[in-house]
């Protein structure tokens, strides 16, 4: 295997342009739009309880979702509530204590935990106070593991260095900054102003504090961006060298999220600007000597996921890629995901509703799901694809008692497609991603999505009576 991945992702215009389609990132399948409100608190715990019954001794992941915000970000898809207002933001850590108390009594017999995320909205919208009591709760309730992998979300608009030093004291080892872009026409048209200076600083402060990783969040296809214009900001952010950088498409999506239709459709790169954009800040990666390690997300080759990669044992899960083996995920918070057991389960999404749930002393589970068989051999196969490119059918029928080449017989049809443009090979009971194809991974393992492939049939379907 070659010490980088640079020169195993090809970039050709005309094969994005034909096989990129809108669809999941695959951090979980079935995806979270597949949740059913049918799966409440009592399968929760009742799962809970099972977890570690057959001498299978899985650690616990956290994610604890902190959703406030000071300004709203115009592209934001994310589950926020933007208010100044720091009694509501006060009011949220009561009740996420009180959640954490409820789940961590469920956990009680095994509370080892090997993995942490605080995402938002914006983590350091809080004080130190308030988050280092945060994480003196977690740590009373739960056993964090020394060598574990402990992730922290940070608006380098919204903290200073003192607070980047107290969160590597607590014990977050890697740190990722949302920046998107440099240029000042492009932030004022996304409303994020967010100086250079700010982000050196906020970046330059965790490098003295310790932290193992630094990634560096990137957006292609914002409003008044040019080709020049994201080329200068990628040359910037790669002066300061991040150990990641996550390069994520702005997906204009207005009816679904109300902030974006704050954006002038006619400041949005053109497509054929958007796919340039791409194209070119992949060949400014590479490089610098960013390795791929897929779906959008590029690491030095000595950090660790690009190292986990190359030894195959790279994860994926709600946050991302990982290098730890499979855990139980416990979501903390408003709209936070968990996945225990052969199982997902949402939080509610509406602030209201999770403190009425917690005031009635209940897990405030919205939704969830409990996968089938076929979905946990699908979840395997896009796992294997979303983190190696190769698939080996005889590891997956031994696993799941199946065989391969009947099972799969639609979709390994619908493959041919794929086999012909050159997106993929398969021979010798291998299913390989080649490099032309790494970059359209997604469009890959939608063929194995079992729900979108019954959404298309019923379309047709309808389209046909
Ligand atoms: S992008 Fe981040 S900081 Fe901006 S509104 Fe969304 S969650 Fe808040």
């Amino acid at each position: 295997m070659p010490a980088t991945n640079i020169q195993t992702i090809e970039f050709d215009a005309d094969l994005v342009r034909r096989y990129d389609r809108n669809g999941p990132r695959y951090t979980s399948y079935p995806t979270a739009d597949r949740f059913v409100e049918a799966f409440g608190e009592d399968a929760y715990r009742s799962w809970a309880a099972r977890r570690n019954i057959g001498g299978v001794q899985r650690p616990l992941a956290l994610y604890v979702h902190l959703p406030f915000c000071r300004d709203i970000c115009f592209y934001c898809a994310c589950n926020k509530i933007v208010t100044r207002d720091g009694a509501k933001a006060t009011r949220y850590l009561e009740y996420l204590g009180r959640e954490i108390d409820l789940q961590a009594a469920l956990f009680r017999e095994d509370p080892r935990v090997s993995q942490m995320h605080w995402g938002g909205g914006t983590p350091t919208y809080y004080d130190v106070k308030d988050l280092t009591a945060l994480f003196g709760r977690l740590a009373e309730r739960f056993e964090f593991s020394p060598q574990g992998e402990y992730s922290v979300e940070i608006d380098p608009r919204t903290v200073d260095a003192q607070t980047i030093h107290a969160l590597r004291g607590m014990g977050f080892n890697r740190v990722s900054f949302g920046v998107q872009d440099f240029d000042p026409r492009v932030q004022a048209a996304i409303h994020r102003l967010q100086s250079r200076e700010q982000t050196h600083a906020a970046i330059d402060a965790a490098r003295r504090a310790g932290f193992d990783s630094v990634n560096v969040d990137l957006m292609y296809g914002l409003p008044k961006q040019t080709l020049a214009s994201f080329n200068e900001t990628l040359v910037q952010v790669l002066a300061i060298r991040p150990d990641r950088i996550a390069l994520y498409n702005y997906a204009h999506l207005p009816t679904l999220f109300k902030s974006q239709r704050r954006i002038e459709e006619g400041d949005l790169p053109s497509a054929e600007t958007k796919l340039k954009l791409f194209g070119s800040a992949i060949k400014q990666l590479g490089m610098a000597g960013y390795a791929y390690i897929g779906m959008d997300h590029f690491a030095l080759p000595e950090d660790a996921l690009a190292v986990a990669q190359r030894q195959g044992r790279l994860y994926r899960n709600f946050q991302g890629y990982s290098i730890r083996a499979e855990a139980d995920l416990v979501g903390l918070g408003v709209s936070a995901i968990g996945a225990v057991g052969p199982t997902y389960s949402q939080n509610h999404r509406a602030l209201e509703d999770y403190y009425d749930a917690l005031d009635r002393g209940e897990i405030p589970i919205m939704r969830g799901l409990e996968l089938t068989a076929d979905d946990l051999v699908r979840r395997a196969v896009i796992q294997a694809l979303m983190c190696h490119f190769a698939l080996s059918e005889e590891s997956l029928e031994i696993a799941y008692l199946i065989d391969f080449n009947r099972y799969f017989a639609t979709e390994l049809e619908d493959l041919r497609e794929f086999e012909k443009a050159g997106l993929i090979s398969m021979s010798e009971g291998w299913l390989t991603v080649s490099p032309k194809g790494r970059l359209l991974i997604r469009s890959i393992c939608m063929v194995f999505d079992r729900y979108l492939r019954h959404d298309r049939e019923s379309r047709r379907y309808s389209r046909v009576i």
